[in-house]
């Protein structure tokens, strides 16, 4: 007996190790970071786009081209990046710029131009970066015409995902990232619950797809989720190269509202007989009421039938949408008409037999 239980036990932690790799597995690419022969994302030319897009009523404006009021360094102290031409520009060495408000799931709107005149190749020509909450950068590069590893070229999720294409403009010009952000969830004990999602538009052009980093990205290694506040500020990078931005405007999503608990639509059913339920049986303007088995159907334009629940002798609800049909009857019991109401519409139809 105690070895049987030994023996559960064992199997149990063999299952739950088993499925621990597997998660660990399936979140991961098996993709080698930065690996050079992977292949790079199609070249597609962006349409031309009118520029700066306007914000929305409800974004918040965090750089308008007037003034750096609304970001910091990353200590906290006032950032050294430049404001030259409506543009804030990255200077080398003066590290990371971060908005002084924090932010969880969001939609960014960044304007963006790779430094003229060209300088350095690879990761080192207009590289800069969006850090979603400080730790998912969608990587911004100067990927026009310039051979670098897929997963590190512009609109990346940085060491993870490559953009499904290469819709760089050349140098100088401004591009645009749309980039929808949900926040990682974690227990309150710090476990993973869900991990971020990240859908990035570049210029245009859908580039990443609602991924799933699998950990804050980071070059040269993989790390794994850890556990941090719903909200952390905005970062952009200063990799050294003198990257423009402008017209940045972010607006903060909410949580859509909850679903109903189980049992919400909860109504006592009517029992009817078959011989009750065949009363019903009939045309009504353009529909068709119908008995299969012990149960009423209605038939609308075409072929598609929806159940309709006896909730008493004259009201029946659809099972599966918020629809109601109210019958009218007779002194003798039998309906003379009926009334459907549906998405605010009320709609009263007589039976024609
Ligand atoms: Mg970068």
């Amino acid at each position: 007996m105690t070895r049987a239980v030994v023996g559960s036990v064992g199997l149990l932690a063999a299952l739950l190790a088993a499925f621990t790799v597997v998660v660990e597995a399936g979140a991961q690419s098996s993709w080698k970071q930065h690996d050079m022969s992977r292949p790079r994302p199609p070249i597609v030319e962006p349409a031309a786009q009118t520029l700066p897009v306007p914000a929305p009523a409800d974004a918040i404006v965090l750089f308008d081209g007037d003034d750096l009021d609304q970001w910091e360094a990353v200590d906290g102290s006032p950032t050294r990046w430049a404001l030259e031409g409506g543009a804030m520009i990255s200077v080398a060495g003066a590290g990371y710029i971060q908005t002084k408000q924090s932010f969880g799931d969001v939609q960014l709107h960044v304007e963006w131009a790779a430094p003229l005149p060209v300088m350095g190749s690879s990761q080192g020509r207009g590289n800069s970066g969006v850090f979603l909450m400080g730790l998912y950068e969608v990587q911004v590069l100067d990927s026009y015409d310039n051979e670098t590893y897929a997963d590190g070229q512009a609109a990346a999720v940085y060491g993870q995902y490559p953009p499904l294409y290469n819709v760089a403009r050349p140098p100088g010009e401004w591009q645009t990232y749309d980039i929808f952000f949900r926040r990682p969830r974690f227990s309150e004990a710090g476990a993973l619950l869900e991990p971020a999602r990240l859908t990035v538009v570049h210029n245009g052009i859908l580039v990443q797809n609602n991924v799933e980093p699998w950990g804050p990205t980071t070059w040269l290694q993989a790390l794994p989720y850890a556990s941090h506040p719903d909200r952390l500020p905005l970062q952009l990078q200063d990799h050294g190269n003198p990257v423009r931005y402008r017209n940045i405007w972010i607006r903060e999503l909410h949580e859509p509202p909850a679903a109903p608990a189980a049992g919400a639509y909860d109504e006592p059913v009517m029992e009817m007989t078959s011989a009750e339920l065949d009363r019903y049986v009939g045309r009504y303007g353009a529909w068709t009421v119908q008995r299969e088995g012990n149960r009423l159907r209605m038939r609308f334009n075409g072929p598609q039938s929806l159940e309709l629940v006896p909730r008493s002798a004259t009201r029946f609800t659809l099972r599966h949408t918020d629809g109601t049909i109210e019958f009218e009857l007779g002194p003798d019991g039998v309906p003379t008409g009926l009334t459907f109401h549906l998405g605010g519409a009320v709609t009263p139809v007589r039976r024609s037999n």
